[in-house]
């Protein structure tokens, strides 16, 4: 039997198998390296996602390719390890289109998950909104390209009874994308076929008449989680007038539906008023600003030259910005329009929508229209923002508690449930 080896772990000393990779001599041990990529100790590891990163003997590396050896010094959870596997996730996350609320996968994706793990609600990097064809031409297979992250699974793993690769990547470079070989993948079983979708760690995969199967409460990532402890760095710096503080709050590209989960807090709604006064908002209608305000609360992303304008003056008037809601965070639903040429966008608005009559409707624009943009923004794209509260709407408790919080200058915690944007 060969000799165990010797390592040292953030600090503390362990006896790994040789010839293991740092995920899985780290996993035998307790210990959680996160990884999109690999899985059931594929030999040799992928080494795609490169969320694994760790420092070997002070020099960073990934995880998954680095074999232990004696004497080994590996750091794993330092902040600033931390904070780069937190970028690379973001990174992807902004890359590609990830419209969690509206994802087949929600629930189950391992990407979504670890995003919650790190306690992720923004991406600090611009979003991409990529354009790939959608693949439907399978009878049984979607493939959203634009949801892939190139891990790479796929490939090596979904074969043929008779060994043929099912999915194989194409192009080079930053244009390499996956793609199905639809007469290879006709040859799959059905458990086949869905065993290629569980693999995907994100909802690139789709096998058609499977997904939104499971309830929400039964789905893969439902009950886990730990309670997030968030800092509110940004803190109110005085303590209100007479203890009443002043919040606006104000509708952007949204559907008006996290004003309304805002107005669901029942009881707790006595609590509010007891410290919160409210200036302009469409809750009280008042349209301008009478003072300057405490906090802010956006819904919605900018899809027009008018909430752009609006949000600029909230940062203005407002001590501290939150952006609640996935519209305000990464741009929702409305920004699925940023797929497509703004030009095909209206026309098929106004000239070849169903309820257009053909031949008289034409594309509206008068000076007191509002400018459309070239695609919806997340409010962060825009204007610096503050906290996040996620949530397709967010909780309307949730809403208060950070509000709350926020208001007192209380550090908060959230649960694993209350932190979701799906
Ligand atoms: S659930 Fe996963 S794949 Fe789907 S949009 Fe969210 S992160 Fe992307
Ligand atoms: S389709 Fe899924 S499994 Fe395949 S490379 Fe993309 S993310 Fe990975």
């Amino acid at each position: 039997m060969n000799k165990l080896v010797n390592i040292t772990i953030d600090g503390k000393q362990y006896e790994v198998k040789p010839g293991k990779n740092l995920v899985d001599a780290a996993k035998e041990n307790g210990l959680f390296i996160p990884t999109l990529c690999h899985f059931r100790e594929v030999n040799p590891p992928l080494g795609t996602c490169r969320i694994c990163t760790v420092s070997v003997d002070g020099k960073t590396t990934s995880g998954c390719t680095t074999k232990v050896y004696e004497g080994m010094n590996v750091e794993i959870n330092s902040p600033e390890l931390l904070n780069t596997r937190k970028a690379i996730i973001e990174m992807l996350f902004a890359e590609g289109n990830h419209f969690c609320p509206s994802c087949e996968k929600s629930g189950n994706c391992d990407m979504q998950n670890l995003g919650y793990e790190m306690g992720i609600t923004v991406s600090r990097f611009p979003h991409v909104y990529s354009k790939n064809l959608v693949d439907f031409t399978s009878n049984r297979m979607a493939m959203e390209t634009n949801r892939c992250i190139l891990c790479k699974r796929c490939v090596e793993d979904v074969k043929t009874y008779d060994g043929k690769d099912v999915f194989s990547f194409v192009k080079r470079g930053v244009k390499t994308r996956v793609q199905i070989d639809h007469e290879e993948e006709a040859k799959l079983t059905d458990t086949e076929a869905k065993h290629a979708m569980d693999i995907c760690p994100v909802g690139a995969i789709l096998v058609k008449g499977t997904t939104h199967y499971q309830p929400f409460g039964h789905r893969k990532y439902d009950n886990g989680g730990k309670t997030k402890h968030i800092n509110t760095s940004k803190k109110l710096k005085h303590n209100g007038d007479n203890g009443i503080f002043t919040v606006a709050t104000t509708s952007l590209a949204g559907c008006f539906g996290c004003h309304m989960s805002l107005l669901d807090i029942d009881l707790s709604i006595l609590d509010m008023l007891d410290i919160v006064e409210f200036n302009k908002s469409p809750i009280n209608d008042i349209k301008k600003f009478t003072k300057r305000c405490d906090i802010g609360l956006i819904e919605g992303g900018c899809a027009n030259s008018e909430n752009i304008e609006v949000l600029k003056e909230f940062r203005k008037k407002c001590d501290i910005l939150i952006a609640f809601g996935e519209c305000s965070i990464m741009g929702g639903i409305p920004a699925m329009r940023n797929f497509v040429p703004l030009e095909e966008c209206l026309e098929e608005a106004y000239i070849h929508g169903l309820t257009s009559e053909i031949g008289t409707n034409t594309i509206p624009n008068h000076e007191d229209i509002p400018k459309i943009l070239d695609r919806v923004y997340p409010c962060n794209e825009i204007v610096k923002i503050d906290h996040y509260i996620p949530g397709c709407p967010p909780d309307a408790q949730h809403i208060w508690k950070v509000v709350k919080n926020v208001l007192l200058n209380e550090d908060y915690s959230i649960t694993h449930e209350e932190f979701k944007y799906d």
